[in-house]
This record gives structure tokens, sequence and C-alpha cells, in this order.
């Protein structure tokens, strides 16, 4: 049997080292052609002493001759800089590219994959919703398969499965809440870095976590769905489910629901996209019932978390407006986390910053790249107005 050979972008991050965690249970099955980091140079250069991939990529150029020493002795080869990974997916030699690089950067390479015809195992939602339209036109035109890592869209792509062509009713995305669940808006205020950065349930990168606890997840995640699943936004319902056991529904037009459960682990949701449409066994821990005696549901509070409205305001306007609500929202996020604005801020620089750059209606990619920019330029200035 041929094993599949994956290339992994971000592999030193919290999705990165679980899909590596994935390839240890079935080497038979999975080859790390490729290994890219951003800073994280000693990870990086041990993950490559680990898993013997033809290439590695270290983003930061500043850092190429360590992991270049380090790894004389391997025959490995080792590049540097944003170009190298965006150039690398179209090797020849790849058969699958996990993007699990965080925000904006993942867009590039995610791009030149499809276009290149690589399996994408898609983890980086911020591709989709800054050029989802552009994204799916290209998949289609390359006939190249998207398989959706976030927990939500990989449990609405396995209850799709064998369903094609039943329509959909409605896409029911379940969300944990985040730490925040259940507070004001006057509580929220003064909700600090680490306040934020204790998720309840699952263990990821800051910026997503952040994220998490804004709700500006879920609301990345409706228009992820959106394009992925090519369903319109009234039909994309958001359910808060704290215990995070089912990780998404869908609602067939006989009214039946079919759920996605299993403990919150992603490594699930990314062996699954590694070895679709296989299924292939693991020794990771399995859901239990009786672990669980209560599983509960509640309403999100949009009053609260506005950005969850916000989020169905601009996938209703589309264009680039998504786009726009990403890059002002990684802005507010480095701003939160470097401790310059209050939580709630966010919020306001997501308002802001929408309302400042102009809408297009049907923007071509140099236009996003534009909007995606200009997006950054005012939430800075935004951010500076802001007094702590
Ligand atoms: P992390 O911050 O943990 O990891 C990000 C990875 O991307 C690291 O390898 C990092 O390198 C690399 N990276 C950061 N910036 C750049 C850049 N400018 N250019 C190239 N590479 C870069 O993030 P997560 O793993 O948490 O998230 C990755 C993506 O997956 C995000 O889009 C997130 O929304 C999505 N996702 C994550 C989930 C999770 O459970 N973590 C769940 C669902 C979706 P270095 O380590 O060297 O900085
Ligand atoms: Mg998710």
């Amino acid at each position: 049997m041929e094993q599949k050979k994956i290339a992994i972008l971000g592999a030193t991050g919290s999705i990165g080292t679980q899909a590596l965690e994935v390839v240890e249970q079935h080497p038979e099955q999975f080859i790390v052609e490729v290994l890219t980091a951003q800073n994280n140079a000693d990870l990086l250069i041990a993950q490559a002493q680990k898993f013997h991939p033809d290439t590695v990529i270290i983003g930061d150029e500043s850092q190429y001759e360590k992991v270049k020493d380090a790894l004389a002795s391997e025959p490995i080869k080792v590049f540097a800089g944003k170009e190298s990974i965006n150039k690398i997916v179209e090797s020849g030699e790849i058969d699958f590219v996990l993007t699990a690089i965080v925000g904006f950067a993942g867009l590039e390479p995610t791009l030149n994959a499809i276009r290149a015809g690589k399996t994408i195992g898609l983890a980086n939602k911020e591709t989709l919703v800054v050029a989802g339209e552009i994204i799916m036109q290209e998949a289609q035109k390359y006939q190249t398969p998207i398989i959706p890592i976030d927990s939500e869209h990989s449990a609405i792509f396995q209850c799709l499965t064998g369903e094609y062509p039943n329509e959909v009713k409605k896409l029911i995305l379940t969300a944990s809440g985040g730490p925040f669940r259940g507070e004001t808006f006057e509580s929220l205020q003064g909700k600090t870095r680490a306040d934020a950065l204790k998720h309840p349930n699952w263990d990821m990168g800051n910026k997503i976590t952040i994220d998490s606890a804004s709700m500006v997840n879920k609301g990345l995640e409706v228009i992820e769905a959106h394009w992925l699943f090519n369903v319109p936004a009234e039909k994309i319902d958001i359910i808060v489910h704290p215990q995070s056991i089912i990780h998404s529904l869908v609602q067939f037009y006989d009214g039946s629901i079919k759920a996605q459960m299993g403990l919150p682990d992603m490594r699930v949701p990314i062996q699954y996209a590694l070895s679709f449409p296989k299924r292939l066994p693991n020794n990771f821990p399995d859901f239990d019932f009786s672990d669980y005696p209560q599983l509960t549901f509640e309403k999100p509070d949009k009053t609260v978390f506005r950005s969850i409205k916000i989020a169905y305001e601009v996938l209703e306007k589309s264009g680039n407006m998504p786009c726009i609500f990403n890059a002002a929202n990684e802005i507010a996020v480095a701003a939160f986390l470097a401790e310059q604005i209050r939580f709630t801020d966010i919020f306001e620089v997501l308002e802001k910053t929408l309302n400042k750059v102009s809408y297009l209606r049907q923007p071509k990619f140099e236009e996003l790249m534009a909007s995606d920019m200009e997006a950054r330029r005012q939430a800075e200035q935004i951010i500076k107005q802001i007094k702590l």
C-alpha cells in the first residue's frame, strides 16, 4: 500500500504537533515530507530529527543557519522565508497539505496547494473567511478536495457523508461558550489576558483561544461553514453546548438531525482528514456516556457577544467584509494579548474598522489583499485612540 506523503504547514503549533501525534500512530499510512514553522526553530529541529522529512522551512529567515547547522548530518533540505513556504506546497512529492498556520498567513500557501491539486486538510479557517469564494472556485476548477479539520466542520462533513444530494435544512454549529459563558458586558470589560487564555475544554494556540473567549471564533466558523458547505447564513445556527461532546449537527429536510460526537480531542478530526474516506484505529481515549450524565444546550448571548451578530452581518454583505472582519480581529487580538486594549474593545475595533474600509461587492484577489492591509492600518489607528 502507498503511504500518503504529507506536508504540515505550521507543524510547531497546537494543530501541527497533534497532527504529528496522529502520524506517529500510523507510520505505515503516512510519511512526513515537509514541516514548516515560523519562529520555533528548536521544536522544528526536534521534529525533523524524529520524523526525517525531505524538507523543513523556517519562516523567520534569521534562524536559517541555526536550523541548517542542527540538521547538517541529515539528508534534509532546509529553506527559510515566506516564499519558500508558499512554493513548497507545489512539490510533486506531496499528496496532502495540512494547513495549520494561524491567520491570514495561511492564505497564499493554501491557494498554491489547491492550484497544485494537493488534497487539503484545512485547519486554517481564516483562509476561507478572507477569500472563501475564490478558494472554493479554485478548488472546483482544479478538482482539489478540501477536508475540514475544524472540529465543527469535520462533524458536519461527517454528517453529510453519504447524504448527497439530499438538501440541508440547517447546519447547527456547537460552541462551548468559552471561559466567559454567562458573563455580562460589564464583567467582560475587566477580563485579563490570563482569564481569556483559560479555555475550559480545548488546549489551542493563543489566537484561537482569544477568538473562542470573544466568540469571534464562532463567527469565523459560520463564514467557514457557509463556504465549505454552500449553505446560506440564514440556514446556519449556533447552539452553546458547554461539554463540547457534540461537535456539530445537520438537520435534513425531513426534520431528522444527525450529530457527530466524541471527546474534545483535535487528533480525531485531524486523523479523519488525513485518512478520509477511511477510518483508522488509534489509542486516544474514547467517549463514555456514563462520564457525562448531562449534555446541555443554551442559546448564545448575542447582546454580550456582539461578535456573533457582526459576523452574520458581515457574511450577509460578503464581498470584502469578511476579509476586513478577519484583519481587524487579528490586529485586535494581538493588541489584547499585548495588553494594549481591554477585552471588550475587540468588538469595538471590529465595528469601527468595518465602517472605515470601503465595501467591495465582488473583490478580486488583489483587492482582498489591499482590503486586508487597509483594515489592518485602520484597526491600528483605532487601537491608538482607545485609552486603557
Ligand atoms: P498555533 O499558534 O498553536 O500554531 C500556529 C503555527 O503556525 C505554528 O507552527 C507557527 O509557527 C506557525 N505560524 C505562525 N505565524 C506564521 C506565519 N506568519 N507564517 C507561517 N507560519 C506561521 O495555532 P493553532 O495550531 O492553534 O491554530 C492553527 C490554525 O488552526 C488556526 O487557523 C486555527 O484557527 C485553526 N484551528 C485550531 C484549532 C486548535 O485546536 N488549535 C481548532 C480548530 C482550528 P511557530 O510555532 O514557529 O510560531
Ligand atoms: Mg472549531
